[in-house]
């Protein structure tokens, strides 16, 4: 026997390696197709598993209210100076609820002149403050899932009406929470 030859139970079965002449057969269209069909499948795949990541660290909004104040510079509304303001205002009634946006560890609840009655929860290479609550809900140590009430919004410490003053940091650094924060979800 040659190779490329089998033998079959009705005689001899002969295949090619190589090529056929010419364009291309019948055949070759359908492994064309087949292959373009496994790689529609692993593109699902992949773009399930994405979606499910992002829904997974998808956030939920801290707080229902107004955007009072963004991060940067603004003139400070007690002092009227120029200042860099480094969180975002949500202002509503004392008494709105204040949710984690994602899960984490809650690392600080306590109480300071500027920030007035205060939670600090980490989420992985992120820690989130919110400030100014009339009240904390969570104690220090307290794991939080996505969503959970940490405390009520208030105007404890140096703020001018009830609002929470939400403020980000990764890695030590402060960075803009609007930026995590957009298009979070409405609180569950
Ligand atoms: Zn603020």
């Amino acid at each position: 026997m040659r190779p490329g030859e089998v033998e079959g139970g009705q005689g001899t079965l002969r295949f090619s390696f190589q090529d056929p002449p010419g364009g291309m057969t019948a055949s070759q269209g359908l492994r064309g197709l087949e292959h373009f069909l496994i790689l529609v499948q692993w593109l699902t795949f992949y773009v399930s598993l994405v979606l499910l990541l992002l829904l997974e660290f998808w956030p939920v909004c801290p707080a229902e209210g107004w955007v009072t104040s963004e991060y940067g510079y603004r003139r400070d509304p007690m002092t009227h100076r120029r200042k860099f303001h480094r969180g975002v205002d949500v202002a509503n009634e004392a008494g709105t609820p204040v949710h984690s946006p994602w899960g984490g560890t809650v690392s600080t609840v306590a109480r300071s002149r500027y920030g007035g009655r205060f939670v600090v929860v980490r989420s992985g290479p992120f820690k989130m403050t919110f400030l100014h609550l009339q009240t904390a809900t969570v104690a220090k140590g307290d794991q939080v899932e996505r969503g959970d009430q940490l405390g009520l919004m208030g105007s404890s410490g140096r703020a001018t009406g009830p609002h929470v003053h939400l403020g980000m940091r990764l890695r030590g650094k402060t960075v803009n929470p609007s930026m995590a924060l957009l298009r979070c979800r409405a609180p569950l």
